[in-house]
């Protein structure tokens, strides 16, 4: 028989009682997290959000209470009333912040059971925590854990402070529909059908930029949302196809006024972990990330710069460095210090690493008592020698080196950075390096396609110095310049996490034009995409610019996760299904018909 809860309420929380209030007649509600039975005394671990107490009952002076507790399980919901007592010296437990105290038991109710939880709740860490499936189907249970609870009360906590911090510069927060129409932005729409226009469709929002982007039109000047944005991406183990950003767009902005916005609000979400958070955030342009870190979002916890080592090996007749080289192709090289003992299986390891990231293969140098070389019989001892200069290297260091197509020498070398940076622990904690990457370029080469695609979006405005290299391009039909196009988009990275793009748009119409043009638009199809865009850029649209900010991504680095699940409370997985509730689910045959929809094997 369950108790009722009646008009009983909760005096205090499992995480609230010091010393100062013992003495004290309390009542505490919560779930059994841990029953240890010992004749006479029976122990309860009583767990909620805020924390645990210890609640002791006694046969001799509450023999009751220590009937009841002999049928309460783990998760059984409870309520206790009884008394804080100090804990004896030796009984101290300094882990909890209740540790000090426990609540003697005078009356026990039981509000409910619980079947036998699938997994184990109380681990400590990630030690014996069960797959991660299983704990996603039971979703509900995996967050009573002290550290899913703490990653979701710390993304709440970093959108109050944004909130705030947002209002009080005048940010005006205007929600935009989740009912959109499709304009594929890059990645594909999630398309939902429409019942009442049959066969037609509207799409959730990848991002509101034209909605932020038409507020400024209709003179909001600051718009700020925690938006919702839906992206139908292949599947990655680091993406969720739902997630949340901090979407920002201002009137009469430059560049330098999007950033301070950006960097108070990170400053202020940092104080969150009393972070010490360098602003201004260093800055570094989009060639330089590239060409010193390989990456778009470099790490600068560590150093480790690439160097390029393709003059040293301009005359060289060893073929394959040759041909890399004729082919416009780059031979560069990371250095990892005092890895001069890398043994063969390491480096094995490492160019199996660097494989995946297509480089052919991994060359090296080791700086040991002798210099050795899987290059010294091609290059000898003298070349080697120079190479090593050239990297900077110095005794005991192993100098780690990639060859092949600029594109895949960046990011096999900037992955194999990082990737012997945690090898070799040289990521310090608690340590955060935010940056700016500027002057993106505009267009990116499509390989697939032999297009031009935009980089960041087709509304991002270019830098005036390449607007005479834009226009050759688009008038004389130059169209291998528009790669060399920079545009005024920027990213924050903060450890090697991309945190958040933005840019100053195009606020005139002819300009916009010619940038869907340059995208391969026709005016047709860019007048049936964004008509209704274009025509509103004639109506008094001033300069304007913005940013958006992932909110997983920041409370993943405040709390330390790798894993984007761990700050989203109900996720889906990598491949973007709900195991709680098992969707995508089938939908029946009557609400198919309704909506026009057939479904073709
Ligand atoms: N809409 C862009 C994005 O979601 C951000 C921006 O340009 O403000 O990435």
């Amino acid at each position: 028989m369950l108790d009722t809860l009646g008009n009983l309420e909760r005096t205090h929380t499992c995480g609230e009682l010091r010393t100062s209030n013992v003495g004290e007649a309390v009542v505490l509600m919560g779930w059994t997290a841990k029953k240890r039975d010992f004749g006479i005394f029976t122990f309860i671990d009583l767990r909620d959000r805020y924390g645990l107490t210890q609640i002791v009952v006694s046969e001799e002076t509450a023999n009751q209470a220590h009937e009841k507790a002999k049928n309460v399980r783990g998760e059984f919901v409870i309520a206790v009333k009884g008394t804080v007592v100090a804990r004896t010296p030796e009984t101290i437990n300094k882990k909890l912040p209740t540790g000090e105290i426990e609540v003697q038991a005078s009356e026990i109710l039981i509000l409910n059971d619980a079947k036998v939880p699938p997994f184990q709740l109380e681990v400590v860490g990630s030690e014996n925590l069960a797959s991660e499936d299983l704990r996603l189907k039971y979703r509900y249970l995996d967050l009573r854990r002290s550290q899913l609870q703490n990653n979701i009360r710390m993304r709440a906590k970093t959108i109050a402070k944004i909130r705030e911090f947002m209002e009080m510069r005048d940010f005006i927060e205007i929600e935009t529909p989740i009912l959109l129409k499709s304009t594929p932005e890059g990645a594909r729409d999630f398309i939902v059908p429409s019942r009442i226009h049959t066969g037609k469709f509207f799409a959730l929002p990848q991002s509101p930029q034209i909605l932020k982007q038409l507020s400024m039109i209709a003179g909001f000047d600051r718009y700020f949302q925690i938006a919702r944005c839906f992206r139908d991406e292949d599947l990655r183990a680091d993406r969720q196809p739902e997630f949340t950003q901090l979407d920002i767009e201002m009137s009469f902005a430059n560049q330098e006024m999007v950033f301070r916005t950006l960097e108070g609000v990170m400053r202020e979400v940092f104080a969150l972990i009393d972070a010490d958070f360098e602003t201004p955030f260093p800055r570094m342009t989009y060639a330089d990330a590239m060409r010193r870190f390989g990456s778009d979002k470099p790490d600068l916890r560590f150093k480790m710069e690439l160097a390029d080592l393709s003059e040293d090996l301009r005359e060289t007749d060893f073929v394959p460095f040759a041909t890399v080289l004729e082919n416009k192709g780059e031979i560069k090289c990371v250095v990892a210090r005092g890895k001069a003992d890398y043994s063969r299986k390491q480096l094995d390891e490492l160019q199996e690493f660097v494989k995946r990231y297509g480089a052919g293969a991994l060359a090296w140098i080791k700086i040991g008592d002798e210099l050795t070389s899987s290059l010294l019989k091609v290059l000898g001892q003298e070349k080697i020698e120079q190479l090593a200069k050239t990297a900077n290297a110095e005794k005991g260091d192993a100098v780690l080196i990639v060859a092949g197509k600029k594109s895949v020498v960046a990011a096999s070398l900037g992955a194999l950075r990082v990737e012997v940076a945690k090898r070799e622990n040289l990521i310090a904690k608690n340590l955060y390096k935010p940056l700016w990457v500027t002057e993106f370029p505009m267009f990116e080469y499509n390989e697939d396609t032999g297009n031009y695609d935009a980089m960041h979006h087709p509304f991002t405005s270019l830098m005036d110095e390449d607007v005479p290299l834009f226009k050759r391009a688009i008038e004389d039909g130059e169209t291998e310049l528009l790669g060399k196009i920079r545009a005024r988009a920027y990213d924050i990275v903060i450890n090697g996490y991309e945190i958040g793009s933005g840019s100053i748009r195009i606020h005139q119409r002819e300009i916009q034009n010619l940038i869907f043009k340059a995208l391969g638009l026709t005016p047709e199809k860019a007048r049936e995409r964004f008509g209704f865009f274009l025509e509103a850029l004639e109506y008094g649209t001033p300069p304007h610019g913005g940013f958006a900010a992932g909110i997983e991504r920041i409370v993943m680095i405040l709390q330390g996760t790798d894993n984007i699940r761990d700050v989203v409370a109900f996720p889906k997985t990598a491949s973007a299904q709900d195991l709680m509730m098992d969707s995508p689910g089938v939908v029946d045959d009557a609400q198919l018909k309704e909506l026009g929809i057939k479904i073709v094997e």
